[in-house]
Order: C-alpha cells, then structure tokens, then sequence
C-alpha cells in the first residue's frame, strides 16, 4: 500500500485501524564505477515495499538524498549535511504524528543517515514526543550479513558492497548495460580511520569502493538477500505492531 496512491479519505480509513508506517530512506551516492548511483534508495524502497505489500501496511514517499559528505569528490554525489537530515526526519515525523500515525520505522539502505536519524528521534523523545520511532538498517541484519559472508566470503565489503549491487541488478538489469564487466581479481584491504572528508576519502578509496568487490554482483544474489531482508523485517515490524506505546 503505497501512500502516494491514496487519497486522504483513504488514509483516514487506515488510521482507524492501524498506525504504522515504513519510510524508505537511502541516499543519492557514488557506487563505485560498477553500481548505480541510487543504490541505497533503491534497494530501501524495493525491501520497505515488499514488507508492506505483505503485511498490509503504509509506505511512505522514499527519502532519496542522505548524508554522503565524504562521498562528494565523485560526481553526481548530493549530500544533505548531518544538521539537515535532522530537520528533516524531525518534520516527517511531526508530520504523520500529527495525523494519529505512532509506530514510524525508516527502512535504511546508507550507513551515514544513522547517527543523524537516531539524533532526530532523540530530540523527538525530549520534546515528549509519543510513539515508537526506529530505523532498521536492511544491510546491517545479522541474518542478512551472514547470508552476505555465505555467498562473497570477506569480499563484501563496506560500501559499493555485492550484495546491494546484485539487488539493483535483479531490480533494474537495464542499467548495467553500461557499466563495466571487468573483473579484478584481488581486493584492497585497506584500514583507516573514520568519519574521513571528500580528499581523505578518495585518497583511501581511489575508485570508490570500501573493500568490496561489486563486479561480483549477480541478480540471483540479489533475489535471495532481498527475499531474506523482507523476511526478517516482517518479523521485526510484527513485533513492533505489537508493542505497547508509553
Ligand atoms: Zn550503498
């Protein structure tokens, strides 16, 4: 259930009887020369929209820009700074507050939106803001990462990583046509420190990828990482829906 598809009447008939509702939040990002630069959204949306296509429930519009700092020495790069994906989770919020909505989870697809999102619901909190706000990150679910490591060893990597490469591939084929089929054999390990500016960044990460051996994306990796993200987010959220609010 896509909320841009409904109608406010719509939306009013939901809220009696349910108050949840997923927002997909990514980021608009370099993705190495061999992933697309909407990695992060597309794969959030993709998963958030399954989930609520399963289990009945609202998905919002997808939060496509996100905090990408250090990845602006590559073009095409469009990063909000920390302070603003701040503002902005904390308007989104009020906003489905305002309406009776009380279980808002953000269904994350880029590690640099967590701290400011988590900071957003904690000024939320100190404003006596009621209900359940959370961010679940689809890459960081330890069932998720363990099917990673079964399929790519240790050549998943941080960033640009196969396993969010393979899910846009199976999501959007047409769009590899263009990038590129070399495969390289080995990969940098590389360790540094963090957070790092544009410069450092590139400097460490000369083409983008963080460890990660994206050329190794395929699309049936993806349907299966996709199909076991959904389904430990259904039974995340289920418990959620459950919850008791304060
Ligand atoms: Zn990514």
């Amino acid at each position: 259930m896509l909320l841009e598809n409904l109608s406010y009447v719509e939306v009013e008939g939901y809220l009696s009887e349910k108050d949840v509702v997923l927002i997909p939040i990514g980021s608009t990002e370099q993705h190495s020369p061999y992933g697309l630069i909407g990695t992060d959204f597309i794969t959030a949306e993709a998963i958030a929209r399954e989930v609520g296509k399963r289990m009945d429930i609202l998905v919002a519009p997808t939060i496509t820009y996100g905090m990408s700092q250090h990845h602006m020495g590559f073009p095409g790069t469009v990063t909000l700074s920390p302070e603003t994906l701040i503002s902005l989770i904390k308007d989104v919020v009020n906003s489905f507050l305002e309406h009776g909505f009380r279980r808002i989870i953000f269904i994350n697809g880029h590690g640099g939106n967590i701290n400011a999102v988590n900071t957003a619901f904690e000024q939320l909190k100190y404003e006596n803001k009621k209900g359940i706000f959370q961010i679940i990150s689809w890459f960081l679910l330890p069932e998720v990462q363990e099917m990673e490591k079964m399929i790519f060893g240790d050549k998943n990597g941080y960033h640009a990583t196969p396993s969010e490469v393979s899910i846009t591939k199976y999501l959007r084929p047409e769009a590899f046509q263009t990038k590129p089929s070399s495969e390289r054999e080995e990969i940098e390990k590389i360790e540094t420190y963090w957070p790092l500016n544009k410069e450092e960044f590139k400097k460490v990460y000369p083409d983008g990828r963080m460890n990660s051996a994206p050329w190794l994306a395929k699309e049936k990796y993806g349907k299966l990482i996709m199909e076991e993200a959904v389904r430990i987010l259904e039974e995340k959220i289920k418990k959620i829906v459950k919850m008791e609010i304060l």
